[in-house]
């Protein structure tokens, strides 16, 4: 999963994105709302992590314009303080808020029950046949059996089980495994693909659709 961090406090920021990278996420950090609404024009997220206090523009006007086209899952961070802001932050569409200062595991929370609920999902596991995905847990199991996955390997088929039977183009398979300034291999995809293939030994789970991308055949799960 793609998470676009709206943060404009440094020493916040990094630690966030740490956590976020460690717990399997493909992280893109900007710290200003101008730059923020930028990037959700161009780019492919599956959520929003969006501070309310901005340097330029207010959250709440980068969060209306998101609201404006999309459902994207955004997590609002606001002062403990500051009920006002939440009240008007969870009006706009905010889908939840985490208080400043949080517990960084209580945000990853937060993050999972955002994306799951946008998903439909009630729990915290991905059940596709014989392939069961614990997103809190970063376990993944296949027809019964657990399979140890790099993060990346593990963003990936994530990403797949998320929408299966769905053609999900290279671009935004690669774009979920790394965020801008990290340098993508031009075969890395195939690499991580290739890996996941030989670790759940089946060939046939993950379908290459030549020229266009891979999707996850549900028949076979
Ligand atoms: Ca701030």
């Amino acid at each position: 999963m793609r998470v676009l961090l709206v943060e404009d406090d440094p020493l916040l920021g990094d630690g966030v994105k740490t956590a976020l990278i460690r717990a399997g996420y493909a992280v893109d950090w900007l710290s200003r709302g101008v730059d923020a609404l930028a990037a959700l024009k161009t780019e492919d997220f599956s959520v929003v992590i969006l501070d309310l206090g901005l340097p330029d523009i207010d959250g709440l006007e980068v969060l209306a314009e998101i609201r404006r086209h999309s459902r994207l899952p955004v997590l609002i961070l606001t002062a403990r303080d500051a009920v006002e802001e939440r009240i008007r932050g969870l009006d706009a569409g905010a889908d939840d808020y985490v208080l400043k200062p949080f517990d960084l595991q209580e945000l990853l929370a937060r993050l999972r029950v955002v994306t799951r609920r946008s998903e439909g999902r009630a729990s915290q596991e991905l059940i596709l046949g014989g392939l069961a995905i614990d997103e809190a847990q970063h376990r993944v199991s296949w027809q019964g059996q657990e399979v140890i996955l790099g993060r990346r390997e593990f963003a990936l088929l994530l990403e797949l089980a998320r929408h299966p039977d769905k053609v999900l183009p290279r671009s935004r398979l690669e774009s979920l495994l790394y965020g801008w300034g990290e340098e993508v291999a031009s075969n890395a995809l195939e690499v991580h693909v290739h890996h996941l293939r030989r670790k759940l030994d089946n060939k046939k789970l993950i379908a290459t659709v030549r020229g266009i991308g891979y999707r996850l055949d549900s028949r076979v799960a």
